[in-house]
């Protein structure tokens, strides 16, 4: 059994939902399909849910309208037979229905889980009467019946694992399911999310827990590329991956992939796999848990990092230091990206500026601090690139324009990481393109 994700923009358009209907299709093996959102539904939730926490209902009400007015037009030129389309109606209209509800009742941060649930909701019940109406057997999946985290908003596995098992071994004549993305339920039993961008996560959640064949991610690129097309002009996809360099890759910035989702493909070595579904046969990116070759394979970067620098000569020769100024991190929940020490200083970036004013007091005591804000991770990711010849004196070579702030090496086999002032990204993110890969 397999695993086929798409995306928003996947079925942001009824022929796009076309698309996907004749892709999942082509053979048949059994499987899930997890479906996002349509493209800008979450984002118009999350503007009716800021409209009511500020208690501008009219706002919230105006919101609603427009995004309903939008389903009326997609159900009308997906569905073609009256019954269909009725039934489709039917459902959608039950969805608004609940949000204008919503209007009328006392807002909170439940209430705006349940809202921002609406869109997968919508969107893989409208694809299943499409579904129907072209007789294409298959069985709505519930993900609140099996998607959930614990209190630290953490995926259980095991439990998605017990409870999907159950649910599938209930219906094993069928072998197409449609479910939600993103959504789940929570430790006190409400309705959740994985946080924007989730759906990539729930396939692989779903993948591991059923120990797919593979996980195939649907999107409208070709596959994980070397460098951000949206910076540099010529980028090439990378054909092969490993879990390692993967994860990397998608925690340091290539947008393509939700940087959490590796870890349960990997954790159960279902390959995954980043298709495109306007090139249907390319060969996108393979991520398995080999890395297929050596060498430095793409760069990305990570945006709005602020480093902090503690400078103490009490640093010198004393032990238990690092652990103290860890501790002040760990108690505001706020992670480090990268950290490199002398041995009277340290430095380290964070990637959220929530906690900063009271870790910068928590800091003082320690030593003079210092900070800098508008930083950019760049990464550069491969297999063995410590051990690949010329890949370190070609990085520092192509970087001599550039103020390098700090550098992380050694730390695994498949990343070095150059921190570098907000500005200098283009430039920076350019002259490894040429220095690296020979690209422009
Ligand atoms: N619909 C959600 C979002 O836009 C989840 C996803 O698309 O992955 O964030
Ligand atoms: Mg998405």
């Amino acid at each position: 059994m397999k695993v086929m994700k798409f995306g928003g923009t996947s079925v942001g358009k009824p022929e796009r939902m076309e698309q996907v209907a004749q892709l999942i299709t082509r053979d048949n093996e059994s499987k899930i399909v997890v479906l996002s959102a349509l493209s800008g539904t979450t984002n118009a939730l999350v503007a009716i849910g800021e409209s009511l926490a500020k208690g501008d209902k009219q706002a919230a009400k105006e919101k609603i309208e427009a995004l309903d007015a939008h389903y009326q037009s997609f159900l009308s030129s997906l569905l073609k037979k009256k019954e269909t389309y009725e039934k489709g109606k039917a459902i959608i209209a039950e969805h608004f229905e609940f949000l204008n509800i919503i209007l009328k009742i006392s807002f909170n941060e439940a209430l705006n889980k349940d809202i921002l649930a609406q869109g997968e909701l919508m969107s893989t019940k409208m694809f299943s009467v499409y579904l129907e109406e072209n007789g294409i057997p298959h069985a709505l999946l519930p993900a609140l019946d099996f998607m959930q985290i614990d209190a630290n908003d953490e995926p259980q596995l095991d439990v998605i694992r017990t409870r999907l098992s159950k649910i599938l071994a209930q219906q094993s004549q069928i072998k197409l399911f449609i479910t939600q993305g993103y959504i789940c339920r929570n430790a006190r039993g409400e309705v959740d999310n994985l946080k924007r961008g989730g759906s990539d996560y729930t396939a692989s959640l779903v993948a591991a827990a059923i120990n797919g064949t593979v996980c195939e991610i649907w999107t409208d690129i070709d596959g994980m590329h070397n460098n951000d097309p949206r910076v540099v002009k010529k980028t090439v996809p990378i054909e092969q991956l490993s879990f390692d360099e993967a994860a990397e890759l998608a925690y340091f910035g290539a947008k393509i992939l939700h940087p959490t989702c590796i870890w349960p493909a990997q954790q159960e070595k279902v390959p995954v796999k980043l298709l495109n579904t306007m090139q249907p046969d390319a060969a996108g990116t393979v991520i398995t848990k080999d890395a297929g070759s050596v060498g430095a394979k793409a760069v990305a970067a990570k945006d709005g990092i602020i480093a902090i620098k503690i400078k103490s000569t009490r640093m010198l020769l004393a032990y238990g230091f690092l652990r103290k100024i860890f501790e002040v991190f760990e108690k505001y929940r706020t992670p480090i990206d990268m950290i490199t020490t002398s041995e009277v200083a340290v430095s380290l970036t964070i990637d959220s500026d929530a906690g900063l004013k009271q870790i910068l007091k928590e800091l003082e005591p320690f030593g003079n601090i210092e900070i800098d804000k508008d930083q950019t991770i760049v990464s550069i990711v491969g297999n063995e690139i410590a051990q690949t010849p010329n890949v370190l004196s070609r990085l520092f070579e192509s970087l001599s324009p550039v103020p390098v702030r700090m550098v992380s090496y050694g730390g695994s086999p498949h990343n070095i990481s150059i921190l570098v002032p907000g500005d200098y990204k283009t430039q920076t993110l350019q002259l490894l393109n040429k220095g690296l890969f020979g690209l422009e």
